[in-house]
C-alpha cells in the first residue's frame, strides 16, 4: 500500500470553535445510526457531561492529516471489498500513528488532552458491550465526532480541503481531523518535534 501523509495544524479559541462547529443534536442523530454507537467507549453516548469535560480547555489545536494514495494503490483496489479493506487499513494505520504522536505531544504540553478521529481501534474487540471497563484508558482518546463537531466544515473552513469518499474506487486522498485541547496554542516547533508537521499540503 503506497501513500504519504501531510499534516497541517491551526489553533482556535474554544468558545469560537464550539460556536462555529459544534452541533450535538445534529451529529448525535448520525451517531445513533452508526454500528459503533454504544459499542465503543470512545463513542457516544458519553458517560459524562460534555460541557464540564471541555470547560477547562481554552484553546483547541486542530490537526489535519491528508493521506495521499499513490496511483498503483488506487488501481489495485479494483473490487468493492478491496476498496473497503485497503482504505480501512491505510486510514487505521495513520490514525493510530497520529494518536500516538499526539499522546507524545500531551506529555510536552501541561494539562492538554488529545482528541482522535473516529472510534477507538486499539483493541480487536471493545469491552463496552460486555459492560467491562476500557482496557486501555491511558491510551484511548475520544474523537471529535463524539462531541458533535462538524468534521466536514472544519476540514473545509480551517484547512481548505474537500472531504472525498470511496465510491467506485479509492479516492485520491483521505483526511483525518484530530485535536489537542489545551490552555494555549501549540507552537510550530512542537508539531515538528513529534513529526506532525509538513511544509505543504
Ligand atoms: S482501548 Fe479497547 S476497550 Fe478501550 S475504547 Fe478502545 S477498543 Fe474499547
Amino acid at each position: 500500500m503506497g501513500y504519504s501523509v501531510e499534516y497541517r495544524s491551526d489553533h482556535i479559541e474554544m468558545p469560537r470553535f464550539r460556536q462555529k462547529y459544534q452541533d450535538r443534536d445534529k451529529f448525535m442523530a448520525f451517531c445513533r445510526e452508526c454500528p459503533r454507537y454504544d459499542s465503543l467507549w470512545s463513542c457516544p453516548p458519553l458517560s459524562f457531561d460534555v460541557d464540564t469535560f471541555l470547560e477547562p480547555y481554552t484553546w483547541i489545536n486542530v490537526l489535519c492529516a491528508k493521506i495521499r494514495l499513490d496511483a498503483e494503490t488506487i488501481r489495485t483496489a479494483d473490487t468493492a471489498e478491496k476498496i473497503k479493506t485497503i482504505g480501512w487499513d491505510i486510514v487505521s494505520a495513520v490514525k493510530l500513528d497520529t494518536d500516538e504522536r499526539l499522546r507524545e505531544m500531551e506529555a510536552q504540553v501541561p494539562e492538554s488532552l488529545s482528541l482522535s478521529s473516529g472510534g477507538c481501534s486499539l483493541c480487536k474487540s471493545c469491552t463496552r458491550k460486555s459492560g467491562a471497563p476500557c482496557r486501555q484508558p491511558d491510551k484511548m482518546r475520544y474523537s471529535l465526532d463524539a462531541f458533535g463537531f462538524d468534521l466536514t466544515a472544519i476540514t473545509k473552513d480551517v484547512f481548505h480541503i474537500d472531504i472525498l469518499w470511496c465510491r467506485d474506487s479509492l479516492p485520491e486522498y483521505f483526511t483525518l481531523i484530530h485535536g489537542l485541547l489545551a490552555d494555549k496554542p501549540v507552537p510550530e516547533k512542537l508539531w515538528r518535534t513529534v513529526g506532525l508537521y509538513s511544509e505543504e499540503i
